[in-house]
């Protein structure tokens, strides 16, 4: 059997692994993607990219090249929260002018940004096999992948492999990364519509508390917007395919988004749920072997951080190589700076949360205290969801958060 080396192969061309491809082949790196799907379809993947995940775009040089595959900026930002059934008020948002990194976010179709940033590296000149699925990682003398590729069953070897393969990484089992998990009350559901009536230059955010829905909607341009949906998980269903679109449509309106937006949709692709539980590693780097993007650390969808944490990774990754001759060193540099982000998102999510998602005598409770306070004082509502992890989040944050100082 052949054996090819390499300087680096990721498992996974996602956004992740093709993001680090096209940096590091530009910076002279052997580089091979594995990548599973010969082409990339609709799994309910994030399609709304935050500001700050706009900056980290940005420092990687993807950004233009989104555009260019279809993503639009959007500066507005409308969200209406109280209790289900009544008028409540909605609370306008300009991003560019109210954020920290000063950038609008971008709406896009997740497949076709998948295929434009893979395609990148490619240009780069990353060798990228598609259609190959990594069912192992050897680790004798160093990690070691045998995969069939056209046919053949071939060797790989690399100085450093980067598991990119997303919220059910392999590469974490193989490497034996220990998993953690928050378990969240709430599942994610999401479609694509075509020909929906709501607002073509912002996105939409409703939420209830009595109920604990949300229900989101990211235009894509030309009526066709991809809609979201979070609910609570003691309801027992899951909702999928076309039999609970009904039902779907219902929760959204339910969480108080305007019935006649969806009057005249028609879904393109199908309906998907997911469990919004958190799951990471700490310290995403051992022999050889570094994780990124979700299988590094994947948050819950509705807090819309997964494209942007795993940008980041990308960008911190890459620095960190850049920087160190050693590239042990590098990967366990870039772990230490995945934990720390990574630790500010994950609390933050859970401060929100509890304050927004939960429901309950305990959760109203903490509403009243906080949120009139908010209304005062905007800051107090941590902003690392749209300007970025670099955050305090010490006790002095929380209590203010919470209103409880
Ligand atoms: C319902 C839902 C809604 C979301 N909404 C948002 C949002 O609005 N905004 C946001 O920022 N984030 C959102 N996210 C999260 C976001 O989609 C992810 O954080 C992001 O796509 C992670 O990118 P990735 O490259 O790490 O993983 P993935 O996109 O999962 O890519 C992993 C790649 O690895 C490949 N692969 C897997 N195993 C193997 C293998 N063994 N061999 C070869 N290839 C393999 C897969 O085919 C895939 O292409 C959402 C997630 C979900 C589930």
């Amino acid at each position: 059997m052949e054996t090819i080396n390499y300087d680096i192969i990721t498992i996974g061309g996602g956004l992740g692994g093709a993001a680090l491809a096209k940096v590091m082949a530009e910076s002279g790196a052997r580089m091979l993607v594995l990548e599973s799907e010969p082409q990339f379809k609709d799994r309910v993947r994030g399609e709304v990219m935050v500001s700050w995940g706009v900056a980290e775009a940005q420092e990687l040089g993807i950004y233009e090249i989104m555009k260019s595959a279809g993503g639009r900026e959007i500066e507005l930002e409308e969200r209406v929260a109280g209790q289900s059934g009544e008028a409540n008020k909605p609370a306008h948002r300009h991003l560019s002018s109210t954020t920290i990194p000063g950038l609008p976010k971008l709406t896009f179709y997740h497949p076709e940004m998948q295929e434009a940033v893979l395609q990148a590296a490619s240009n780069a000149g990353a060798t990228v096999h598609r259609g190959v699925r990594v069912r192992g990682l050897e680790s004798d003398g160093g990690p070691k992948i045998i995969a069939t590729v056209d046919g053949a069953e071939q060797e790989f070897t690399a100085r450093l492999i980067v598991g990119a393969d997303g919220r059910s990484s392999g590469t974490r089992k193989w490497g034996g990364f220990e998993v953690l998990k928050h378990q969240a009350k709430t599942f994610c559901a999401g479609i694509l519509f075509d020909g929906m009536d709501s607002p073509d230059d912002s996105s939409q955010n409703y939420r209830a508390f009595d109920n604990g829905l949300t229900a989101l909607l990211f235009p894509q341009g030309k009526r066709r917007v991809r809609a979201y949906l979070c609910y609570p998980q003691a309801w027992g269903m899951r909702l999928s395919g076309s039999n609970d679109l009904r039902r779907f449509v219902d929760w959204c309106i339910d969480a108080g988004a305007p019935a006649e937006y969806y009057e005249d949709v028609t879904p393109v692709g199908t309906l998907a749920s997911f469990d919004s539980s958190l799951t990471w590693v700490e310290h995403p780097y051992r022999d050889n072997i570094a994780l990124i993007g979700d299988a590094a650390g994947a948050t819950d969808p509705i807090w819309g951080q997964g494209v942007s944490l795993t940008l980041r990774d990308a960008r911190v990754l890459r620095d960190q190589l850049l920087g160190h001759k050693d590239w042990d060193k590098a990967g366990h540099a870039y772990a230490e700076e995945h934990d720390k982000y990574f630790t500010v998102c994950k609390t933050v999510q859970i401060w929100f949360e509890q304050l927004l998602v939960e429901t309950g005598p305990e959760a109203d409770a903490r509403r009243e205290l906080a949120l009139p306070l908010w209304r005062e004082d905007a800051t107090r509502r941590v902003d690392t969801f749209s300007s970025g992890p670099d955050h305090s989040i010490d006790e002095s944050v929380r209590q203010r958060f919470f209103g409880e100082e």
